[in-house]
């Protein structure tokens, strides 16, 4: 039996469409974990977003992300931080948090921006996530003058104020409490819960380098879940941005 079959139940008694967008986070690591699961999407003709630390790129790691870019899939890349790396002195970790200033954190992004248009030249979308799901308005000034137009966090992350247009993730796939990985009915009753809102977009956040390829199962399971569904659709986050749609 289909262990997301709630999940079907609730998708049926929606009223409005949803869009369904993937974001997967760290590109740069765990190369082959990448490319499994990107090849998982391109054999099913999905969209995936993959967010690419710049600083994180091995030549293999170009060799990998050009390949799934060059795969004749739905495949994009935008940028994810810079190393990321931890900057915060103390509470909880950030790239671009309040430790690091404006210019500190211009010349990241300026610096991950260009390492990452010159591998992947007019392929890189003005997107930018930003490691853990957290930044500042210093982040967004940056971002503005740079030329990147969208900004992806988690769904409930703090206000910025005057910040870019966001696309926010609202489903963590590896979602913990306290520390501990919800088990696969834990999870479906989180997702459940998502997907009764109004949202009219729902992001769906991935890592690939924790997912073993029962995980994987488990994601292909959820995904033809969300197939069936009449209310579903699957877009870029671009296109889900309303960019890019035929
Ligand atoms: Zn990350």
């Amino acid at each position: 039996m289909n262990p997301f079959q709630s999940i079907a139940r609730v998708l049926a008694e929606r009223q409005t469409p949803i869009k369904v967008f993937f974001r997967d986070d760290d590109g740069g690591w765990a190369d082959e974990r990448l490319q499994q699961l990107a090849m998982d999407f391109i054999r099913r003709d999905l969209p995936l977003d993959i967010a690419v630390i710049p600083d994180a790129l091995s030549n293999q790691s170009v060799d990998v992300i050009g390949s799934l870019l060059n795969a004749d899939g739905r495949i994009a890349v935008h940028q994810h931080g810079f190393a990321h790396t931890n900057h915060q002195l103390s509470g909880r970790s950030c790239e671009f948090g309040s430790d690091r200033n404006y210019h500190q954190q211009y010349h990241d992004i300026q610096a991950g921006r260009s390492r990452l248009a010159a591998v992947f030249g007019s392929q890189l979308a003005p997107v930018f996530t930003p490691p853990w799901n957290r930044c500042t308005s210093d982040t967004t000034a940056a971002l503005k003058l740079l030329g990147v137009q969208y900004l992806s966090r988690i769904t409930g992350s703090d206000s910025i104020g005057d910040s870019l247009p966001e696309l926010p993730v609202a489903v963590d796939w590896l979602k913990k409490r306290k520390g501990v990985r919800l088990n696969t009915s834990e999870l479906i009753e989180y997702i459940c819960g998502l997907f009764k809102t109004d949202d009219a977009v729902i992001g769906i956040m991935l890592h690939h380098e924790h997912m073993d390829h029962g995980n994987r199962l488990l994601l292909h399971q959820f995904i033809e879940t969300l197939k069936e569904s009449q209310t579903v659709s699957f877009h870029s986050m671009m296109d889900a941005a309303g960019r890019n749609d035929s």
